[in-house]
């Protein structure tokens, strides 16, 4: 419309001829009309993605394409945890839910009817996305809601897998119990373990490829590692991973002998949080990365605690740490004593992270900042307001508000802080030589 006008202005005031004027305008209106037909196109396709829950959405209304053998792709935040009686919307289902098509036109259905949100229990989501040539794609997650009395272990084991991977994994049979593996490939001979952990059950998630502290070089080199592992698990496993434990842990400060920024941690954690992953330290430490083969009576006194309802303990599969299989049969014991449940890490919804509700509002914090400083940049013209764009910035969809209970905040005492992370990791340097001649000898 307004190059229509332009032309038609154009035409009275340059006073050119007749024939010469309507060519222009017969020009610009065609030009215009194709612009308007890739508009309608852009509209329609914009209109068509739809959300609804519990199936209440309405028919298709679009014409189907028959050549369109091509479904939809759903992409969801994997399974979902929250607390019992914690308040929640739909929006805690589409966290981090991504549907895409070729055809652009998709119908979402998110049906949560199974779930009682105030009830403890593990529940079926079920997504449903349907594009215009009536091609679906189906997922299914599962909601965890956890009671509010409901006491959970989880075991976690570092740095595998290793010469004690097969062990570690016979003791979990035998009592029964699943366990969570962060898992390196720092010990190639056991590679293929990874494989037999996922399939007994067990969940396979990210520490590092190397384990060599110069991945904190950069945000790039982090994340080249990250992939790295990433690649190896979903080759074993199947699939890919978003829980991670950083090496040292998300408030190590080992990391600043490789790079020169102070907020280096907390601006590996948001690019972390923002790509859709989820980093889990611990509230418990069996202490095994005290020492090569820690005595199994300290490790049995550090790991046999029931601070919290839900515990989340560090232990390490590796060949310096024979003992820690020798302590594991009497920790799990305790926990069963204790009425505790022993679960496997695998939603994003779970935080447990050294700092608690300081670190969360830190990070939040730095988020407001960054994206402030990039819109400031992206309008030169309009100087960075702060304030505004911070607030806006602090709703982001790997934000984890309605789980937050799940760990209480004065965990300092009996987690590591960042100077025993970062001890534990000097410790562990010295250490992972001697595992791997360990490791190599078997
Ligand atoms: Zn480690």
């Amino acid at each position: 419309m307004f190059w229509l006008l332009i032309s038609m202005m154009k035409c009275f005031t340059q006073g050119r001829n007749i024939s010469a004027r309507k060519k222009n305008i017969i020009e610009k209106v065609k030009y215009f009309q194709s612009w308007q037909k890739a508009l309608c196109l852009f509209s329609l396709a914009f209109i068509a993605t739809i959300v609804s829950c519990n199936g209440k959405a309405g028919d298709s209304i679009f014409a189907s394409n028959p050549d369109d053998s091509i479904s939809p792709v759903i992409t969801t935040r994997g399974p979902m945890m929250i607390m019992e009686g914690e308040g929640h919307d739909s929006t805690f289902l589409t966290k981090g839910l991504k549907v895409t098509d070729n055809s652009g036109l998709v119908k979402l259905t998110i049906d949560s009817s199974q779930v009682k949100w105030n009830q403890q229990g593990t529940y079926k989501v079920v997504y449903t996305a349907k594009d215009s040539a009536q091609n679906v794609t189906t997922v299914t997650e599962e909601l965890r809601v956890v009671g509010k009395n409901e006491k959970i272990i989880y075991l976690t084991f570092d740095d595998g897998p290793s010469v004690c991977t097969d062990d570690l994994l016979k003791i979990l049979r035998d009592e029964k119990v699943k366990a969570t593996f962060f898992v390196t490939a720092q010990f190639s001979h056991y590679i293929d373990r990874l494989g037999a952990i996922a399939k007994e059950g067990h969940e396979v998630v990210i520490h590092t490829y190397s384990h060599d502290f110069r991945i904190y070089k950069s945000i790039e080199s982090y994340f080249e590692d990250l992939n790295k592992i990433n690649d190896l698990i979903e080759k074993y496993t199947g699939k890919r991973s978003r829980i991670l434990r950083h090496p040292g842990g998300s408030s190590n400060t080992i990391n600043r002998k490789y790079n020169s920024d102070p907020k280096f941690m907390d601006k590996l954690c948001v690019a972390l949080l923002d790509s859709g992953y989820q980093f889990v330290d611990w509230n418990l430490d069996s202490q095994d990365a005290s020492g090569n083969n820690v005595p199994v009576s300290r490790l049995v006194n550090s790991a046999c605690h029931t601070y919290h309802n839900v515990m989340c303990l560090l232990m390490h599969d590796t060949g310096a740490k024979l003992t820690t299989v020798q302590a594991l049969p009497q920790i799990i014991h305790y926990f069963k004593q204790q009425g505790y449940e022993f679960g496997v890490l695998n939603s994003v919804d779970y935080v447990c992270w050294h700092g608690g509700e300081k670190k969360k509002e830190r990070l939040n914090a730095l988020r407001a900042s960054m994206n402030a400083e990039k819109s400031g940049k992206a309008s030169k013209a309009v100087p960075a307001a702060p304030s505004k764009p911070a607030a806006k910035a602090e709703v982001k969809p790997v934000e984890k508000p309605s789980t937050k209970s799940l760990e209480k905040p004065s965990e300092k005492k009996h987690s590591s802080d960042h100077h025993s992370s970062h001890d534990h990791h000097s410790k562990k340097d010295s250490e992972k030589s001697t595992s791997l001649k360990t490791d190599s000898v078997a």
